[in-house]
């Protein structure tokens, strides 16, 4: 149920943190309004990048990537709450122009040079610029100080990233009210849509920028809950951007007999006009590419239509598929049981995706009257709205499932994962498994605690454990073990165990990760990101005043270089605003790094020499 909130906890955004996209939206005007940024933009690139002057977020870091390949960091989701020795880690490290180095407590540090230094990055630092970004577009749609939000991530996460997402938002300054399931927020999205929904099965269909989630949730009256997730962690749209830049790299060979595949510069020029080219086909049936000097100062152009982007891309497409196949089977659910398909993510725009999974519920429509990209961020508005107590009565009446998002359980007889709460269930939860000793006469046993999927107990993530001592001596496999493991529902498990015959019992409670963030490690964040903000504050200060001086320079050559205006000063006016302006643009050309109050005073200056001069004409009839 929802708590009363008090105004303190007005406005609340919702934010999609995406691995290659993030929205934001709030909910006003009695609905949810996704919120544009600075570019008009309703979704904002998920990168940061570093300059030798300035860092720059979303749009800008983007667009600025094949200048600045080293230091452009994205995919921070993809590590955020990992260790660096996690094998999903070590892989993507090859994938990445940044680098990524073994920070202490096996933490994953990403290195980028900055203003001529080098400075070491957590994943979650990286991702509170992104949601201070988020924040602060809703700040300037708003007019107003942002300070509670709902921050979405994906439904398998464990709680080590969730954890981490949500230390990335206090260290933008937020108090993150909620993190929420990408997919129930989609489904929070459409549910709103529907007066009556009653045990409705509803198959979540996300293919976003880097990767693929397939959830099957039922939500019945108001409350939601995750019966399976299936997915894929690099199939999405920059997949599809990858080979259209090979098919025209084919291309270009064939019409010019030259090779740009050696060329990184060339390749992400080219990747940057096959994404868009690619978002124009999922609503024109052709399009065109062009890129000036792509290679050896040849202009590049072709055009692609939709039919072969879809024929390019279709075993991925298909790909998938598949995997809503393999969801349902996991959930063991005829797809004939499903009652609605939800499309999210940016890449379920492409009409072919549509057709394919259309036909694979036989012709079944498609929940698609929300933007897909928007869908997630939509939802996250509506959980805030609920948990802030505004909103309408609909809103008011969501209440939210949570689940494992990975198996838990122990360590047992040759180091297998015994697990004792399977993935997907529903919590608060409590379960029970009997164990026994391992050897004769053995007076204690330890009992290591793991959550994962793998059969082998150290492949998986381990969480904790503790000694249950003392037992009494017995044959092996006599002793009668009695293992809980109860999630609360804040998520937060508890395991005890209790030898039967003595009634010996421990229990241990897992409420953090050995990688996590400390209070103190997020305090110095926040107090970091306060650093770069002021730093980015000044030297936006600093570009506005070095603009203003040129602008004004520029503005008096124009002006004694104008016939009519220029005509009427006489030739000593004239050569004083010259000399001048030529002074100050000499001082431009020449300062490497100069303050605001310098190129401030610079334009005093000049002002102080140039106006008196135009203001003699002026007045002239
Ligand atoms: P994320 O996966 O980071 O959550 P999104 O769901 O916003 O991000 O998906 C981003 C992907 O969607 C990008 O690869 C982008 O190129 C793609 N995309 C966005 N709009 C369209 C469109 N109209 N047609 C095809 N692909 C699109
Ligand atoms: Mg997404």
């Amino acid at each position: 149920m929802s708590r009363m909130a008090g105004e303190g906890e007005w406005p609340a955004i919702g934010i999609d943190l995406g691995t290659t996209y993030s929205c934001v939206a709030v909910w006003q005007h009695d609905r949810v309004e996704i919120i544009v940024n600075d570019q008009g933009n309703r979704t904002t690139p998920s990168y940061v990048a570093f300059t030798d002057k300035e860092r720059l977020v979303g749009d800008a870091a983007k667009n600025q990537v094949a200048r600045n390949p080293t230091n452009s960091v994205f995919d921070a989701k993809r590590l955020i709450g990992r260790r660096f020795s996690d094998s999903v880690v070590q892989s993507d490290i090859y994938l990445w122009p940044f680098k990524v180095i073994e920070g202490p407590t096996d933490k994953p540090m990403i290195v980028v040079t900055y203003k001529g230094e080098e400075k070491h990055f957590a994943a979650e630092e990286i991702s509170s610029m992104v949601l201070k970004k988020m924040r602060e577009i809703a700040e300037s749609y708003l007019g107003t100080i942002v300070k509670n939000a709902v921050i979405t991530v994906p439904a398998y996460f464990n709680d080590s990233q969730r954890k981490a997402t949500k230390d990335a938002g206090s260290i933008a300054g937020l108090n993150v009210m909620r993190i929420i399931n990408e997919p129930m927020a989609a489904a929070i999205a459409y549910g709103l849509n529907k007066t009556d929904i009653g045990g409705r099965n509803v198959l979540i269909f996300d293919l976003g920028g880097g990767t693929t989630d397939i959830s099957l949730l039922t939500i019945d009256g108001d409350t939601f809950e995750v019966k399976a997730v299936a997915g894929d962690t690099h199939l999405g749209g920059e997949d599809f951007d990858n080979i259209m830049v090979k098919h025209f790299v084919e291309i270009f060979k064939r019409h010019h007999k030259e090779d740009i595949s050696g060329n990184a510069r060339a390749l992400r020029r080219l990747r940057t006009a096959c994404e868009r080219a690619k978002r124009i086909l999922s609503s024109a049936s052709e399009t065109t590419i062009e890129v000036d000097s792509l290679y050896n100062g040849i202009d590049f152009s072709s055009s692609i239509t939709r039919a072969k982007f879809a024929e390019l891309n279709m075993d991925l497409f298909k790909k998938s598929i598949e995997l809503v196949e393999k969801c349902l089977t996991d959930a063991k659910m005829d797809k004939r049981g499903v009652h609605d398909v939800v499309l999210t993510g940016g890449s379920s725009r492409i009409p072919k995706v549509q057709q394919l999974l259309q036909d694979l519920f036989d012709g079944k429509q498609l929940n698609k009257s929300i933007n897909p990209d928007e869908a997630v961020a939509y939802g996250a508005a509506v959980q805030a709205a609920n948990l802030a107590g505004r909103g309408n009565e609909k809103v008011q009446r969501i209440v939210l499932m949570n689940v494992t998002p990975l198996s838990l359980g122990f360590e047992y007889a040759e180091g297998e994962m015994a697990v004792v709460i399977p993935r997907n269930t529903s919590i608060p939860t409590k379960k029970q498994m009997d164990c026994t000793n391992k050897y004769d006469n053995q007076t204690s046993a330890w009992i290591p605690i793991y959550e994962g999927e793998r059969a082998r107990a150290v492949d998986n993530n381990w969480l904790g454990q503790f000694e249950l001592s003392p037992i009494p001596a017995a044959p092996r496999s006599t002793a009668k073990i009695k293992v809980y493991f109860e999630i609360d529902a804040n998520g937060i498990l508890n395991v005890s165990a209790m030898e039967e015959t003595t009634g010996v019992s421990y229990k241990i409670t897992i409420t953090n990760y050995k990688n996590s963030l400390s209070t103190e490690d997020i305090h110095r964040m926040v107090l970091d990101a306060k650093k770069y903000e002021v730093e980015d504050d000044k030297h936006r200060k600093k570009v506005r005043a070095k603009e203003a001086l040129e602008n004004y320079a520029y503005k008096m050559r124009s002006i004694v270089n104008d016939k009519e205006i220029g005509g009427k000063l006489d030739a000593a006016g004239k050569e004083k605003i010259e000399a001048a302006i030529k002074q100050v643009i000499h001082w431009l050309d020449g300062i490497q790094h100069a303050e605001e109050n310098e190129f401030e005073d610079k334009l005093i200056g000049l002002e102080l020499i140039c106006n008196p001069i135009i203001a003699k004409i002026s007045r002239q009839p």
